[in-house]
């Protein structure tokens, strides 16, 4: 892995090329219309690119994209500088007097709570514009020094798509426009390449075209349907993770998919995942919910016995299959999914076992990228933010501080290298999220290890220490295959549909040849 990966993307090159590309474009948009007419919401870069949201007079079309791809290389051409001004937030609503958009944004940093993009923030940040030859934006930067250093022949504008103001649907529709900015022309070329590629390897297309899944409209949205032939694959994957599970002494476990509201109280899903669960049954005057995770049923087999620390480590493991409420909108073929079935595991040991239990994990996944031939990935260690606590995150600094210490100390031992990204851990402890990218090189977030240091302890889950005492076992959340939908579907684009015979559905094919006498 180069040096470069080990830089937070928000402080690249690449990130200051993209934003400074948003608001050339953003400059070039507005000089399209009158003065004022133009009103301009909000323009962040984005993983692969850029985009700005408009409101404007009328809609954009494929010919107005051409037109504002070319003012904008005359608006590099003049490498105009990128000047920073901090003001207050009176200077900044006269600026903007004319742009409703901006004011709404500069009420809410006014008020603290929200960056200019409308994120939420646990700060009050100052306020500051950008400014560069005569267009100025309500931004904190970074940029370019100037708009010379975006490449003019480095960058596209790929397509206009409506956008809700602030993604709210009861807000005005907005027009966004998506560029992309890379550093050199040829590195454009390849990420075009790879986006035409992936459209080829597409798994929605590929998947009906390979018979492999369905779905029905009968059935429901987000609901697969594996045909028998899409099953070869996920039984030959389950058989792959038995075989390595029994290696590395894992305890095959099977539970029901429905539980009693109870058990997801306790684990804290409800209230605050609810809008992710499918609503209740009831029954008998209790009600019940069809899981949305494994854990606290398996939470459940641990504390089913009493455990010593002879026992331990214990590691539960489960094709479990669970539910999960997606908006309709956001279901997208087998990558999100309404029920999808988990590589889960839960693995339960002392403080003492916990490095080598974490870096077996680490190396499950080594196992399988080797098998996969997934030689690009990149493993990003997910930590707390102090603000967080007791509202994202469970209010114990200390454990929280003392946990991240032991999964960085687990990875540099192991040699493993990862970048480090504040406040997206896991209500309950820090997590390994891993990322790994096809034969194109595109991105799939593939799974997450995570460490619980609360979880247990709201099961009442304890074992005996060699001290005679009682004690909470810490527990590790794993699933190196994700789930099958999330596999298979990546496995289809890495493979563009040619699976390796061992995963293919149809290995062999007898075609009868009947030998023509007179020609024999
Ligand atoms: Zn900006
Ligand atoms: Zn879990």
């Amino acid at each position: 892995m180069s040096d470069e990966k080990q830089i937070p993307y928000q402080q690249s090159e690449l990130y200051k090329i993209r934003h400074s590309a948003a608001h050339i474009m953003a400059q070039a948009v507005t000089e399209l219309f009158e003065p004022g007419e133009a009103k301009v919401a909000i323009g962040p870069p984005i993983a692969e690119g850029f985009y700005y949201d408009f409101d404007l007079p009328r809609n954009l079309t494929n010919e107005d994209l051409e037109a504002i791809e070319k003012r904008m290389r005359q608006i590099i051409a003049g490498k105009h500088e990128f000047r920073k001004a901090v003001v207050s937030a009176e200077e900044a609503k006269a600026q903007f007097k004319d742009q409703p958009y901006k004011i709404e944004l500069i009420e809410g940093l006014e008020q603290g709570g929200f960056d200019e993009y409308g994120n939420p923030l646990d700060e009050k940040p100052e306020i500051s514009f950008y400014t560069h030859d005569s267009f100025t934006d309500l931004c904190r930067g970074p940029h370019v020094e100037n708009t010379g250093q975006v490449n003019p022949s480095a960058f596209k504008l790929m397509n206009i798509a409506g956008a809700y103001w602030r993604g709210d649907e009861h807000n005005k529709q907005l027009q966004r426009i998506y560029g992309t900015a890379w550093k050199t022309k040829d590195e454009l070329k390849d990420y075009l390449w790879q986006l035409e590629e992936a459209k080829k390897r597409d798994h929605r297309k590929l998947g009906k075209e390979l018979d492999l899944f369905t779905f029905e409209e009968e059935v429901g949205p987000g609901l697969p349907l594996w045909t028998p032939r899409g099953t070869v694959i996920i039984e030959q994957l389950e058989a792959l993770a038995h075989e390595v599970e029994r290696r590395h002494r894992y305890s095959p476990v099977r539970t029901p998919h429905v539980t009693k509201e109870d058990l997801f109280i306790r684990s804290g899903h409800l209230p605050y995942y609810e809008e992710s669960m499918y609503p209740p049954m009831e029954l008998e005057g209790v009600r019940y919910f069809v899981k949305p995770m494994n854990c606290p049923i398996h939470h459940k087999i641990f504390g089913s016995q009493l455990r010593s620390y002879r026992d331990l480590p214990i590691r539960l493991s489960e094709y479990g299959t669970c539910y999960r409420y997606e908006k309709s909108g956001e279901l997208f073929g087998l990558m999100r999914v309404r029920s999808m079935q988990m590589n889960d595991a839960h693995i339960y040991c002392s403080e003492d076992d916990f490095e080598q239990e974490f870096m077996d994990v680490i190396a499950i996944y080594q196992e399988y990228f080797d098998i996969f031939g997934i030689d690009k990935y990149v493993m990003r260690l997910s930590l707390h933010s102090p603000a967080g606590l007791g509202k994202k995150y469970v209010d114990n600094g200390r454990l929280w501080l003392k946990t991240e210490d032991m999964v960085r100390k687990a990875m540099d031992n192991g040699n493993v290298p990862y970048v480090e990204v504040q406040d997206e851990a896991a209500f309950y402890g820090p997590k390994i999220d891993v990322q790994i990218y096809s034969a194109i090189g595109r991105e799939f977030t593939l799974a997450t290890n995570q460490v619980d240091f609360a979880v247990p302890a709201r099961f009442d889950l304890k074992f005996i220490n060699d001290q005679g005492e009682e004690e909470i076992p810490l527990c590790i959340h794993r699933a190196p295959l994700s789930t099958h939908e999330r596999m298979v579907g990546f496995l289809i684009e890495h493979y563009a549909g040619k699976f390796p015979v061992w995963l293919s559905p149809e290995q062999v094919r007898v075609i009868p040849i009947r030998v023509c006498p007179k020609a024999g």
